[in-house]
């Protein structure tokens, strides 16, 4: 929003909005370089919780960052584009460099995080073995904890419940300050924060917009299992001072269990209580429930060995004849051994996990008695009650236990591991929607964490890190690496503002 003239209620050198991973390293960074900073953070301090609370806290961890670089490289590449890249190699090389020594930052300031095992998603593609991955302890909890205490001790004052609402900008187009909507003592006050280095744009993705959703992603609903806060405020004000936007549908594609009465999403566990010792890489660890994934005819369209953070890419079929997308929503199926194996949904990470916004039953009676989970002691049965067709249901359940039997998925080839019959009552249906933990789409940044403007310059003073924008294009590494691009572009936007300066910006 362009201002001729303003009066400041306040000035600082550099204004960071959001209080998430990405906004508090911007402005540790910015402080430690001599800094005056301000964060801006919309909810209030006793319920205040975000995507990076309610995380798995791992990051990704490159032990070279030439590993890392051919590894981003090839994961951004088009395929069938002929070398197009999603993100540009510039942006790829800063990550890979500052990412191989987000650890070292880390454990500089105090903070400390475990070995993780388990690979990045795409083993086959160059230098996937050069990325492992590290976990804080106390999950996106822990990890929170950890950047607050480094906020504290510096000294840089968090506003809360105070939303920005506009980025102002001088004549030629340069960002100057913030305007923001805070309640104070029980009142909502208009506040203009002048910035006199630059503003870090970092309040996280548009998994809440219904309205962003429904015009950049691949299929409509879409949901998060993420924070309820994440409203798309950074998109409206970057495209509001002409920013460029990119990689605007891609998100880490996940199939999510979400309820009408109750506002987040959960990420399925497949696995039941098996999980925790699969994630802390016991392969070994049997899988001793049996589960199909089908269409809303009752058909199986992919094999169940998913790829977690791209299976949403198989989604949005639609089907021109019966204007309908048949796989939204897809259906879990199985039976009592897995109803019996935990907890349906992951009890780690979401709104079950460490943040504990709900809690799920141990033995999920509660949410069978909630309707969340259909259960029926026949295929048929559990047919009426979900409204797929009883005969297809029927046929694709009776054809996967005789793939089991014979130890062979010709369909869909899934491992032979995971052939595990259905055939223990009661069976049970979930429905699984289109989902991501985060969005990727956002104003773009260079390499400096500049945000850039339509004719693709930078927009002077103006800065973006984390999920806003971030730099993956439709595929998602895997866990671990939105984290480790928060901290990543973090600390490249909060040692980039403060070599900037408004030329005559008068402090109040
Ligand atoms: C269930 C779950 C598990 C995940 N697990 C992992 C994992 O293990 N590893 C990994 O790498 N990634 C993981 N992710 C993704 C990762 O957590 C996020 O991408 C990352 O935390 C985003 O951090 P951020 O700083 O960009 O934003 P956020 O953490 O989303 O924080 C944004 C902040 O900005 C505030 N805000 C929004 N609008 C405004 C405004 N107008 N004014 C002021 N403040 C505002 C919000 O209230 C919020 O506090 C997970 C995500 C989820 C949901």
């Amino acid at each position: 929003m362009l201002v001729r003239s303003v009066s400041w209620d306040r000035t600082v050198d550099v204004v960071v909005i959001g209080y998430g991973c990405a906004g508090p390293v911007a402005a540790i960074t910015a402080a430690e370089n001599g800094a005056e900073v301000l964060v801006l953070e919309k909810q209030p301090k006793e319920t205040h919780h975000t995507n990076t609370s309610m995380a798995g806290g791992s990051f990704i961890t490159p032990t070279d960052a030439k590993g890392a670089l051919d590894f981003m490289r090839a994961l951004c590449r088009i395929t069938g584009g002929q070398g197009i890249s999603w993100t540009g190699d510039s942006v790829l090389r800063s990550f890979a460099e500052y990412s191989a020594t987000n650890l070292e930052w880390i454990e500089a300031r105090g903070g400390s995080a475990f070995l993780s095992p388990g690979p990045v998603d795409y083993l086959h593609l160059p230098g996937a073995d050069s990325l492992p991955k590290h976990r804080f302890k106390g999950l996106g909890v822990g990890l929170v904890k950890f950047l607050d205490g480094q906020v504290q001790v510096r000294k840089i004052p968090v506003l809360y419940q105070t939303r920005a609402t506009h980025l102002l900008t001088n004549g030629r187009g340069r960002v100057i300050g913030v305007e923001a909507q805070t309640l104070q003592d029980g009142q909502n006050r208009k506040l203009r924060i002048g910035a006199s280095r630059g503003v870090v744009l970092a309040p996280g993705g548009f998994e809440y917009d219904e309205q962003a959703k429904l015009q950049f992603l691949k299929v409509y609903p879409t949901y998060s299992s993420g924070s309820e806060a994440n409203t798309g405020d950074g998109l409206r004000m970057a495209v509001e001072v002409g920013a460029q936007l990119w990689h605007m549908h891609c998100l880490s594609a996940y199939l999510m269990f979400k309820f009408p009465d109750f506002p987040i999403a959960f990420a399925p566990d497949y696995r039941g209580r098996q999980q925790l010792r699969y994630a802390k890489g016991d392969e070994a660890v049997p899988i001793v429930s049996g589960h199909i994934i089908v269409d809303g005819d009752g058909k199986r369209f992919t094999s169940e060995n998913l790829n977690i953070h791209g299976i949403y890419y198989e989604l949005p079929y639609f089907d021109s004849h019966r204007l309908i997308y048949p796989r939204v929503p897809s259906y879990l199926i199985f039976d009592r051994r897995r109803l019996e194996n935990g907890p349906l949904p992951s009890v780690t990470v979401g709104p079950a996990g460490a943040a504990r916004l709900y809690q799920w039953s141990a033995d999920n009676s509660k949410e069978v008695e909630r309707g969340w989970i259909k259960t029926a002691n026949s295929i048929r049965g559990l047919t009426a009650k979900i409204g797929v067709p009883a005969d297809n249901l029927d046929r694709t359940v009776k054809n996967f236990n005789r793939y089991c039997l014979k130890g062979h998925d010709p369909e869909f080839g899934r491992k032979q591991a995971n052939l595990i019959a259905l055939e223990n009552p009661p069976y049970c249906a979930m429905q699984l929607w289109p989902g991501a933990p985060a969005t990727m789409g956002g104003p773009q940044r260079n390499a400096k964490g500049q945000i850039l403007g339509a004719d693709g310059s930078p927009i002077p003073g103006l800065y973006g890190c984390g999920e806003l924008g971030c730099i993956y294009g439709m595929l998602y590494p895997g866990n671990g690496g939105h984290l480790a691009q928060c901290f990543t572009s973090g600390r490249i936007a909060g040692e980039n503002v403060i070599r900037e300066r408004v030329p005559n910006y008068r402090r109040r």
